[in-house]
């Protein structure tokens, strides 16, 4: 398999969620990134969104790379359908292997564990540690009321817009994706073949 036109590290529920949206937005990452040549970074589990996720994107032909804390695989959670599945000691390491692999980050829709990724390299960019894109895919308003609370925080000045500024946001996949991996500095030839 050629080397990876780009890796989108993607954060998403290891549950399916409640609307059959979530699940088929899910299938539309994965075929688009193994489409574009690229390569999914995930958490390596196969519970909800992220093995839906991930088996688009193997489906489609494409790489994904799984990285999974040795007690999730004890608990048989892992997806041992992944190109390259590291095991490793423990949430912080799970995370800072999946930023190193990433040239940019999506969270789709799911609960505290994809919050605390998102939050991560959001507050990771604001402070300089890194400076690759980040989106948020905001499905079926799925995401509304944290936007909402995060203006409010901009409007009572506990944060700069500036700081907002650093995610982007938006209801379509196919949307989202493309500006994604321009902002990553990658090529964009490639982007222009039919999705
Ligand atoms: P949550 O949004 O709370 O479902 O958590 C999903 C995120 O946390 C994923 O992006 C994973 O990195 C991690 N995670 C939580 N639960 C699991 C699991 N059962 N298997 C693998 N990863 C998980």
């Amino acid at each position: 398999m050629p080397d990876p036109n780009f890796s989108l590290c993607v954060y998403c529920g290891s549950k399916p969620g409640d609307e059959p949206a979530f699940t088929e937005s899910a299938v539309q990452v994965g075929q688009w990134i193994a489409q574009h040549g690229g390569q999914l970074v995930y958490g390596g589990g196969r519970n909800g969104l992220m093995g839906v996720v991930a088996d688009a994107t193997l489906a489609a032909g494409g790489r994904v790379v799984g990285v999974i804390p040795r007690a999730l695989v004890e608990k048989e959670w892992a997806h041992n359908g992944c190109t390259e599945l590291h095991v490793v000691e423990n949430m912080h390491e799970r995370k800072s292997m999946m930023a190193e692999r990433a040239d940019a980050f999506l969270a789709l829709p799911g609960g505290i564990g994809t919050f605390e990724e998102f939050f991560e390299v959001w507050t990771w960019r604001q402070l300089g540690y890194h400076n690759k894109p980040i989106g948020l895919l905001n499905l079926n308003g799925y995401y509304d009321p944290l936007l909402t609370f995060l203006n409010s925080v901009v409007k009572q000045r506990f944060m700069d817009t500036w700081q907002m500024d650093l995610i982007q946001s938006d209801s379509d996949a196919h949307q989202l994706l493309p500006r994604l991996i321009q902002a990553a500095g990658m090529p964009t030839p490639f982007l222009s073949q039919a999705i």
